[in-house]
């Protein structure tokens, strides 16, 4: 797939009907300006302020799209949230379906077939081998992306965060959190 990726990329620079630096701006800007500072944004909003909160649970693109991020949510965003009772866990089977727009780019395991599957036959397992070891009563929730529909998963609030400022607490949401593969970082 690389090599492909390469030679079409080269073909394609060499027609002249793609700019080689353009390319890396936008791949950089996707892995490191966008995804997943958006999300994290987000997930930190919908902590401190409890309207948010239930503006992203009705309507993640709404919610999302009033941010006023450069790269608005196209597909159909829904937002999950965990709680004691219940941890959300998002996956394509299909392929790779992932929320760009929040979370950048994809990570490598994401688009992997040993995750799309265990994800789903063996979820607990999957969350043991990110180290992520969640009370036995705990219900998982897997929930699968389609081209259509795209899943952000709102993490817990780590305790000991009160009256922390949002750009404070979106340093303590990880892409991994938000994909339900991860738990918030600890202050
Ligand atoms: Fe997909």
């Amino acid at each position: 797939m690389q090599a492909r990726v390469r030679a079409l990329e080269t073909i394609l620079t060499e027609k002249g009907l793609v700019d080689p630096q353009a390319l890396d701006r936008i791949v950089d800007a996707f892995e490191r300006k966008i995804g997943p500072r958006n999300g994290a944004r987000i997930v930190a909003r919908a902590w401190s302020d409890s309207a948010f909160r239930a503006r992203l649970l009705a309507d993640a693109t709404e919610a999302a799209n009033s941010m006023g991020f450069s790269s608005p949510v196209g597909a159909h965003l829904i937002a999950v949230e965990n709680t004691p009772e219940t941890h959300n866990l998002v996956v394509c089977t299909l392929c790779s379906c992932y929320p760009w727009e929040v979370l950048g780019l994809p990570p490598v395991w994401y688009k992997s077939a040993p995750y799309r599957s265990r994800a789903v036959i063996e979820p607990r397992a999957v969350l043991a081998e990110f180290g992520v070891a969640l009370p036995p009563d705990t219900r998982i929730r897997v929930w699968d992306s389609t081209a259509e529909t795209r899943f952000l998963v709102i993490p817990m609030r780590p305790p000991g965060t009160q009256g922390w400022s949002e750009e404070r607490l979106a340093a303590l949401v990880t892409r991994d959190s938000m994909i339900g593969t991860g738990l918030a970082k600890r202050p």
